[in-house]
């Protein structure tokens, strides 16, 4: 953008109407308005000139209309984005637009008054365009002009407002926590902030009020909620920002089934009073290695019959040498996809399995009644017969496969090839949703190539399931927990836990995920050292609104929902924040750069 400083010469276009008179809201009036002088504003939102009469688009807030100029030499000349106001009275139109909710009228104009004048915007304000997304980020005021990305805010913040009153009339009380704290342990990077007065220290913005929440709990507030903006420092996705707002939400005496009905319900109106969508409840709860078994993920996209298969059974006589340890071997059968699945589109197939540790990903093609494909000489007669005929192999179907010794390798590497496949053949009917509970999560996520190194699935302070506490012991690896995820369309919009609510069962977690009792003691003695004072049982969720919003507007891109959204590198086009400080700023928080950009 190439800003210059205004000329000298102060351009007063008119100071006729400084209050700006308007009558209704354009997008509002209809034929029952026919005969009514109007006053009206609005920008230009188009200008054809036919013959010796003109029409003119005018937009606002709520819509367009179309005016209808009768002597256009007589008013002045505007061009797109010109603000104006015009006087003029409603009359049907004789041949209606049926694209335009105002279509069946127009309001012709008596007098046009230019407000303020506008340059040629670098891309043209209408719901449809094919302006880079960079653009309309680094001129983000006029793409707000466009219709669509106002409905979507509107939608925003009626998603909000649906969720203050559910939790309202269900005694929650919204509570603001602090901005600057410690770091909450959510498993990103923190955005830090340097300390004017204590040099050396820093604030971390808050990752999710998770540490406060609990805090409320143990202060007896038993129902708390607030919409929270949280910052994660991780590399960004189309789903994803680095500062987001979540719906958190924490009760306390309330147990898992209770919190899921109560937060299903809340999903129910949301859909209901939004999209006008009935939900189905109680909405299915699928426990976690149910989903990753089947759908090779933990949100899964029930929207389309495409399921991993366990193969080992049917491989059993299989003599390829890689296939003999003890680990997983899961397929994939993917219709009608043989013969146009070239070398090539098998090597990206690879690489996308690659991603998610997979070594090699083999297929076999099934024409004319049998399997074809190099690794046929690794099946005798009888396995390719029970291998055709347990998965009903058709014709030209792909049947894809691998190994791997970790499960959630195999898992997470095929399921992300089903979902390649949904996407490339049509299988999701749009407009369609898909909402349920994945349950049963295991508590630890096992730290790649350090045996016995854990991290936590959801967050550290998740309460192991009664039954698996004997586990934390002798098989961490195996315990499960109370933690919760809701997934709509394949998207993970909002999770949650039980919480650990006994100090001594807390501070074994932070050891089992590698702190030690120092460690425990200077992070979160702090929070720790309240459940000495009776916390109740609690537990909670967290909504994400953005990627809530992106679902009910059919939008895939979370910076559509959004007002200002930084681009993928974390950079506002616009402002180019984050900028740099001066010399002296940065003294007096003690920082000195030693590696500029
Ligand atoms: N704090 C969690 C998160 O941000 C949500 C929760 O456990 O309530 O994912």
């Amino acid at each position: 953008m190439n800003s210059t400083r205004p000329s000298g010469k102060a351009n007063i276009i008119t100071t006729r109407n400084k209050n700006m008179e308007r009558s209704d809201y354009n997008g509002n009036l209809r034929l029952k308005d026919a005969g009514r002088k109007v006053t009206l504003v609005g920008w230009v939102s188009n200008r054809r000139r036919l013959g010796a009469i003109e029409f003119i688009d005018l937009r606002d807030t709520s819509g367009i209309v179309q005016l209808y100029v009768g002597n256009p030499d007589a008013i002045p000349d505007v061009r797109n984005e010109y603000v104006v106001q015009v006087k003029g009275e409603v009359r049907a139109k004789e041949v209606p637009n049926p694209n335009l909710p105002t279509g069946e009228i127009e309001v012709v104009v008596e007098e046009l008054i230019l407000v303020n004048k506008a340059e040629n915007p670098p891309f043209i304000i209408a719901d449809k365009t094919d302006a880079l997304e960079e653009t309309r980020l680094a001129y983000r005021y006029l793409d707000l002009r466009r219709p669509i990305m106002q409905k979507r805010l509107r939608l925003r913040a009626q998603t909000v407002k649906i969720f203050h009153d559910f939790l309202d009339e269900n005694g929650f009380t919204e509570v603001e926590t602090p901005i600057l704290n410690l770091a909450t342990p959510e498993g990103a990077r923190d955005y830090i902030v340097p300390s004017r007065l204590h040099h050396g220290r820093f604030y971390a913005l808050p990752q999710s009020p998770q540490l406060f929440k609990q805090l409320l709990m143990i202060g007896g507030m038993e129902r708390y909620y607030q919409v929270a903006r949280c910052f994660r420092d991780e590399d960004l996705r189309a789903d994803r920002q680095p500062e987001f707002t979540q719906v958190d939400i924490e009760c306390s005496f309330l147990d898992q089934d209770q919190i899921l009905t109560l937060m299903e319900q809340a999903l129910a109106k949301l859909f209901k009073e939004t999209i006008n969508y009935d939900v189905p409840l109680p909405l299915r709860r699928m426990k976690y290695w149910d989903a990753m078994d089947k759908y090779g993920s933990d949100k899964p996209d029930t929207r389309f019959d495409l399921f991993l298969i366990d193969l080992k059974q049917l491989f059993a006589n299989c003599s390829f040498p890689g296939f003999q340890g003890n680990g997983y071997l899961k397929g994939l059968v993917i219709p009608g996809k043989g013969k146009e699945t070239s070398r090539k589109k098998l090597d990206e197939l690879s690489m996308e399995a690659k991603k998610f540790g997979i070594k090699t990903l083999y297929s076999l093609k099934f024409n004319e009644g049998a399997l074809n494909g190099s690794f046929t000489k690794f099946l005798d007669e009888e396995s390719q017969k029970g291998i055709i005929s347990s998965l009903g192999l058709k014709e030209d179907d792909l049947l894809l496969f691998a190994y791997s010794e970790d499960r959630r390798q195999i898992d997470f590497g095929l399921g992300a090839l089903r979902s390649l496949f949904a996407k490339e053949m049509g299988l999701i009917e749009p407009g369609t949703y898909d909402l349920l509970w994945v349950v049963d999560f295991p508590m630890f996520d096992p730290v790649e190539g350090q045996p016995g190194l854990y991290s936590a699935e959801h967050h550290p302070f998740t309460r192991p399931r009664d039954e698996d506490l004997p586990l934390l012991d002798s098989d961490p690896g195996e315990v499960l927990a109370y933690a919760y995820d809701i997934i709509i369309n394949g998207y993970e919009c909002g999770g949650g836990t039980l919480r650990i609510y006994d100090r001594d069962i807390q501070w074994k977690i932070f050891n089992l995920l590698g702190l030690s009792d120092e460690d425990v003691a200077r992070k979160f003695g702090w929070f720790i050292d309240a459940f000495k004072y009776g916390a109740p049982p609690h537990g909670g969720i967290a909504f994400g609104l953005d990627r809530l919003c992106m679902i009910l507007s059919g939008t895939d891109n979370i910076r559509d929902v959004e007002a200002f959204p930084k681009n993928l590198q974390a950079v506002d086009p616009m402002s180019k924040a984050p900028g740099e400080v001066s010399e002296d700023a940065l003294e007096e928080v003690g920082i000195s750069i030693t590696d500029h950009e």
